[in-house]
């Protein structure tokens, strides 16, 4: 199996299991208790705390663990929404934010908050100044993605911390993609507010944390008991917590040597792509891109079908994100930045780790190639285009 979908979720580090797994059947005490049996337990989620909060440049005060990404950025939204209601009823994000954000804000809008969605340019970066135009007396938070999940899109996180901070307005982003992948500190890009997930970055699945800025009013969403200082009730998954932990210690130690190494497999993916498929082109930033992001928009090709005629060579891609694969409406991110339906349509992303190599980015080339010749072989459209172009 050649495994490239590694923005859905990532192989869980073996070193990162090792780390959970006496927290299942040796120190499982509710950390919680008091006996001292329980504190094994709640000196791990501490150590935990604080390898997370230095990884970003925060207090451990500051970080609050969830159960992942869509919990964190819930949370993030609805609790702003109604902790800053006197101030104003206004949000600020982006088009091409993931759907945790984007329904999520459909629901404020239901319940009365005003949502500007900002456009981006043709390769997903927010225009900062429809951003600054945006702005209103009674907006109370701005949320913008760290990056992208389908296209890979770094987005100007710091120019947005400012134009925030300038204007008195909460900033949340959605790091899911970004954490573990890319350098953060939530000081330099006046960050308020950071959701992370686990699973995007060789951790466990179904734990995750939400970065609050010391100030930052933010009630519960969970409510119940006293855990987290009381503002996310619910024991904690302590084994999950510990993985995470681990596998954030791991991210950091190795960030910038993974990065290089991701970002030439990525380049070399992209070039032979480009060159060895005709009528192909790169989705997103050519190089404001996560290190392991590759988006391909095929002409004269349906995506679905390309991404099962792969499975069928052991080949793992995804069309937009996870969460919309089985929905038939072409993504809403590549109509965002522009693409045609039908070249939507088209679109196959392909996300790697460092556990790739060079020759299996040869193998999904000569299959792409190969299964791109059949599916167009097939095409009236291609068809019709090629006559045309002959008869020119
Ligand atoms: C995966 C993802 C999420 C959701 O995280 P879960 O932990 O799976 O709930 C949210 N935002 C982005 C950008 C993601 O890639």
């Amino acid at each position: 199996m050649i495994y490239l979908d590694n923005a859905a979720t990532t192989r869980t580090c073996p070193e990162v299991v090792e780390a959970m797994l006496p927290y299942f059947t040796e120190s499982y005490g509710n950390p919680s208790s008091i006996y001292d049996f329980a504190s094994v337990s709640k000196q791990a989620i501490a150590r935990a705390r604080e390898t997370i909060a230095s990884s970003i440049g925060a207090k451990s005060s500051e970080i609050f663990f969830t159960g992942g990404g869509t919990e964190s950025d819930n949370w993030a939204l609805k609790a702003a929404a109604d902790a800053y209601r006197a101030k104003g009823n206004h949000i600020i994000t982006s088009r091409i934010e993931h759907h945790a954000i984007l329904h999520t804000c459909e629901y404020l809008e239901r319940h009365g908050f005003e949502v500007t969605y900002l456009d981006t340019d043709e390769t997903g970066v927010v225009k900062l100044e429809e951003l600054e135009r945006a702005i209103r007396p009674e907006t109370i938070l701005i949320s913008v993605m760290f990056a992208n999940n389908e296209i890979g899109t770094i987005e100007p996180v710091r120019e947005i911390g400012r134009i925030a901070k300038k204007h008195g307005i909460l900033f949340h982003t959605d790091a899911v993609q970004a954490y573990g992948h890319l350098p953060i500190d939530v000081n330099a890009d006046s960050i308020d507010m950071l959701s992370a997930s686990g699973h995007k970055f060789h951790g466990p699945k179904g734990v995750g944390f939400l970065y609050i800025r010391t100030g930052v009013k933010l009630p519960s969403l969970m409510h119940g008991g006293a855990q987290e200082r009381g503002r996310r009730a619910g024991t904690e998954n302590v084994p999950g917590i510990v993985g995470m932990g681990k596998a954030a210690e791991i991210a950091m130690a190795t960030m910038e040597e993974r990065a290089q190494y991701e970002t030439g497999l990525r380049d070399y993916l992209i070039e032979q792509m480009l060159s060895r498929v005709p009528y192909t082109r790169l989705n997103g930033h050519r190089t404001q891109r996560l290190p392991n992001n590759a988006n391909f928009a095929f002409q004269f090709l349906e995506g679905e079908s390309l991404l099962i005629l792969l499975d069928g060579k052991g080949i793992c891609g995804s069309g937009g994100s996870a969460c919309a694969s089985g929905s038939l409406d072409p993504s809403h991110v590549l109509l965002a930045i522009g693409l045609p339906n039908d070249i939507a349509h088209g679109s196959v992303r392909l996300t790697l780790s460092e556990e790739n190599t060079k020759e299996e980015m040869d193998v999904v080339v000569e299959n792409v190639a190969a299964i791109a010749r059949r599916l167009r072989g097939m095409s009236p459209q291609y068809e019709a285009y090629i006559r045309q172009t002959e008869h020119r």
